[in-house]
């Protein structure tokens, strides 16, 4: 079975311990990864410092960035098929996942590029001045970025991209159930030119790896996405650093009765079942006004029909396994209950091994766990609301707030939800899930603190301002 070696500073490391990758769909080991120990962290924080280095110039990052954009399109095969075959995503996804990875290293080149100054004039008031005030950004130090399973290459590429664009290094934890992916990009910016101190790559158990890091006093910034339950914990570990938190979601899509229906339907297919429903943004509760439930649930299950689920490599799936057994077993659990709870399934509701069907419900209670907590899958429960109102009341009252997507041909009611909605970003006649990946992103409650990512915020919070000012 291929071992792949991890890096510290440009240097492969191997171990005597390895973790087996599974593929999800076929059970198969595809690929082993180091497990690395206490030793090996330390050694890669320190070399994977600023410490004293001359930061990368500007074209230096910009052509770095530049080069592994070409480099990752001319591979996009191979990446999209090592995609698929660690996390159980359909051809479909894996090849659209390559193409946004791309962009980020676009925009990410762009931004490398940009000045990041601002100036202040000090003669504005009587107690001025004749000076100005000129400000500057600093990488940080070293960055800790531990990053989740549903994305394997484009949540690596918004933690990495941004660092190497800010020229801040970064010790980077992939999920060990993803991490072969990681691996080779890491190795393909080495091979863009990327000097070794500002990128290593860790594998082994979370107690020493992923909580040392966080743990660790060099480390300046934890970027963590993933959910809520290690996010919270990390809040509580990481001490006096700074911390980027994306975590969980459970987004609505809000279909109010003057809605394209056609358009309606599509972005609830979409929303709920690409990437196998595995998008921290993905459509987790379909809120229907009660005037037009019955023609949008006809509607849906019929387009539904076509999202067909099976082998992730056959090009005529849709909608592949979902991360593991273990995954699509807590989901086929929360089917069992909410049925119990009176809830009707209409398509779908079945699983195999890790494969869930794409599953529409319909009567889903209010208090369900399904719709309470994030149900990370191809499910979409249909839950009927009175008006607007009662769409933005029901929204705001679970723990999350990461996006949201409203269709509707009022621009009234779009704006009146924009300004209500507890919530991260706001798309109207769009799936929760829109950005462009240079756009701000992020959630507020439990699906993060607030500070956003996006290449550009990112870029901000992987440095520090320095002001200094000069006689005028
Ligand atoms: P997870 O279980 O929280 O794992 C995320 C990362 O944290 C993985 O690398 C994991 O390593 C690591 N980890 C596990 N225990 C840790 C600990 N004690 N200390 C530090 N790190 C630890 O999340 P997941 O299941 O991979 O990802 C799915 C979740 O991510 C969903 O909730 C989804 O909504 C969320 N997500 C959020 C966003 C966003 O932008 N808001 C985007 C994508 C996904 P191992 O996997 O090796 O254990």
């Amino acid at each position: 079975m291929k071992k792949y070696c991890v890096y510290i500073a440009g240097e492969a490391v191997e171990s005597s311990d390895w973790i087996d990758v599974n593929d999800p769909y076929t059970g198969e080991i595809v690929g082993r990864v180091p497990s690395l120990g206490e030793k090996e962290l330390d050694r890669a924080v320190e070399a994977t410092h600023l410490r004293g280095r001359e930061v990368l110039t500007r074209f230096q990052r910009f052509e770095i960035l530049n080069r592994a954009k070409e480099e990752l399109s001319r591979r996009a095969e191979e990446f999209s098929a090592l995609i698929t075959s660690e996390s159980g995503l359909c051809v479909r996804e894996s090849r659209y996942e390559v193409g946004r990875a791309s962009d980020v290293l676009q925009f990410a080149a762009m931004e490398a590029l940009k000045d990041d100054g601002q100036i202040f004039s000090c003669d504005l008031t009587p107690h001025g001045k004749a000076r100005k005030i000129f400000t500057l950004r600093e990488p940080l130090q070293c960055i800790a970025s531990i990053t989740p399973f549903n994305h394997p290459l484009n949540q690596v590429a918004h933690k990495v991209a941004p660092a190497i664009a800010a020229g801040a290094p970064t010790v980077l934890k992939p999920s060990l159930k993803t991490p072969l992916t990681a691996i080779r990009f890491v190795e393909l910016l080495y091979s863009c030119g990327l000097p070794g101190w500002m990128l290593s790559v860790l594998t082994g158990v979370d107690s020493v790896i992923a909580e040392g890091l966080v743990r660790h006093p060099l480390v300046e910034m934890v970027s963590f996405t993933g959910s809520e339950k290690v996010g919270k914990r990390i809040a509580r570990e990481a001490g006096y650093k700074k911390v980027v938190l994306e975590l969980g979601g459970n987004d609505p899509l809000i279909v109010l009765s003057d809605a394209d229906m056609q358009l309606a339907v599509k972005l609830a297919c979409e929303g709920s079942f690409r990437n196998s429903g595995q998008r921290c943004t993905a459509v987790k509760r379909i809120l229907v006004e009660r005037g037009i439930l019955d023609e949008f649930v006809g509607k849906f299950v019929e387009m539904a029909r076509s999202y067909r689920s099976g082998n992730p490599r056959d090009p005529e799936t849709v909608v592949g396994t979902v991360i593991d057994e273990a995954a699509a077993k807590v989901l086929e659990e929360r089917v069992i209950a909410a049925v119990a709870s009176g809830a009707r399934v209409l398509l779908g509701g079945k699983r195999l091994g890790a494969l869930m069907e794409p599953t529409i419900i319909v009567d889903v209670p209010r208090d369900c766990e399904m719709v309470v907590k994030e149900s990370f899958g191809p499910l979409a429960p249909i839950m009927v609301v009175d008006d607007l109102e009662d769409a933005i009341q029901l929204t705001n009252s679970t723990a999350y707030g990461l996006s949201s997507g409203i269709v509707t041909r009022d621009l009234n009611k779009a704006i009146y939800a924009v300004k209500k909605l507890r919530v991260g970003t706001c798309n109207i006649n769009e799936v929760p899930g829109y950005r462009i990946e240079s756009s701000p992103f992020g959630g507020i409650k439990d699906s993060g603190l607030g500070i956003k990512e996006g290449v550009i915020e990112a870029m901000k919070f992987m440095s520090n301002i320095k002001t200094f000012s000069l006689p005028w």
